[in-house]
């Protein structure tokens, strides 16, 4: 018998006490609306290296294009229901379709990527000891009987409903979050993220802001779900994303609710549109789909108090912004 190997010497750049090495950095469904504004304030600290996984469902290359060949970031087809493997320090969770008309599309395949999706995710963690991010939602709530929505409050969603493989598929994956975080000791961080607007939205992805904006750049009436008396309140892309950046570098592992207090009736928010984008255009009442909640507004209470964050973006400042990206996609630029 030979003696036993002596452990490998540590590489000495490795430890030495001048070298940081980079942040790698795993962003799951990061060429969607938010993952790719995230991925764009990630990639301006030289530090960090960015891997995106995603499989193009409802997002696109187009929203990472100026990332694409660069040496710290690198992009992968890849579909979170099957396992990944690749070594990061940290997982910012957000691959599901987040629109109502794309996670109804397969709702099967909805409740897989919630599952299966944030187990792989937390496999990962577990393995490479990686902290990680979920972008739970305010859904989590369903239509909620306690205005505005703090934490602390359990939700009131149909298990059986419509909406219910994207409600309780999240609340299946903050449950998997704690469970790794209690059972494992994985380091998590859960968000409970309220309506998000801004540039790279999908002109087709069926969410109201998105809505409004492109039938008013196009001159069509603004489809008001009845009754119209429903209230939102909306967080511009920025703010989001300077909130889940503080949740992952702070030391709550939440869930914390980022949103923009602001609450507007659908009524309201058409007629702002109206007012900001074209005048001319009609409004008009449409039949709404089953179990739509009656009102949300986030309480950020928490948010403020644990993460020194709160959204500097006004409903009537964000839109404007949104509105030239719209146009410029959809070919009709501003003529007076
Ligand atoms: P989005 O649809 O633009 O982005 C989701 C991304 O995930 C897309 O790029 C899509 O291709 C990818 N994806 C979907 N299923 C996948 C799978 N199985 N494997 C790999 N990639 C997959 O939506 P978004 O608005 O950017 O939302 C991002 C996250 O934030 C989601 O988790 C969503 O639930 C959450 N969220 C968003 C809002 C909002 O108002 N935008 C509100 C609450 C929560
Ligand atoms: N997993 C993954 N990447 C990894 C490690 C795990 O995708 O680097 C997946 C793995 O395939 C499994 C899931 O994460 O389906 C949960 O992993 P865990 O180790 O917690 O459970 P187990 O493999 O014991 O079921
Ligand atoms: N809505 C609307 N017109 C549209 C799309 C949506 O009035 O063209 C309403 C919808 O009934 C809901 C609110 O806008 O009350 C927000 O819907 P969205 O799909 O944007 O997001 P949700 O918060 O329901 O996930």
């Amino acid at each position: 018998h030979s003696a036993a190997k002596p452990p490998p010497t540590p590489s000495p750049l490795r430890f030495s006490k001048f070298f940081q090495p980079n942040m790698r950095i795993l962003v799951t469904g990061g060429a969607g609306f938010i993952g790719s504004h995230l991925v764009d304030k990630l990639m301006e600290n030289e530090k960090n290296e960015v891997i995106v996984a995603d499989n193009y469902f409802t997002g696109t290359k187009d929203n990472l294009k100026k990332w694409i060949g660069h040496p710290r970031f690198e992009l992968i087809r890849h579909d979170v229901t099957e396992p990944l493997l690749v070594e990061v320090d940290q997982i910012y969770h957000l691959a599901c379709p987040a629109s109502p008309i794309f996670y109804k599309y397969n709702p099967v395949k909805t409740i897989k990527t919630n599952v299966i999706g944030t187990l792989n995710m937390l496999g990962l963690a577990k393995r490479v000891g990686a902290r990680i991010l979920l972008t739970s939602t305010s859904e989590v709530y369903g239509d909620p009987l306690v205005h505005p929505q703090d934490e602390s409050y359990w939700g009131n969603v149909n298990p059986i409903g419509v909406r219910s493989c994207y409600d309780e598929g999240k609340r299946v994956a903050e449950t998997l979050m704690f469970d790794y975080h209690r059972q494992h000791g994985i380091e998590i961080r859960v968000a409970r993220i309220f309506n998000t607007y801004g540039p790279r939205m999908n002109i087709d992805d069926g969410r109201v802001v998105s809505n409004f904006i492109a039938q008013a750049v196009r001159g069509e009436p603004l489809t008001v779900q009845a009754p119209g008396t429903q209230t939102r309140s909306f967080c511009y892309v920025s703010d989001m994303v300077d909130g889940l950046i503080r949740l992952m570098e702070g030391e709550h592992t939440g869930p914390i609710n980022l949103g923009n207090p602001g609450e507007f009736t659908m009524m309201e928010l058409a007629e702002t549109i109206k007012e900001l984008i074209n005048p001319n255009v009609a409004i008009s009442s449409v039949e709404n789909t089953p179990d739509d909640p009656r009102q949300r507004k986030p309480d950020i209470t928490k948010a403020k108090e644990l993460l020194g964050w709160e959204p500097k973006i006004k409903l009537h400042d964000g839109l404007p912004l949104m509105e030239g990206d719209f146009r410029t996609r959809l070919g009709k630029p501003r003529t007076n």
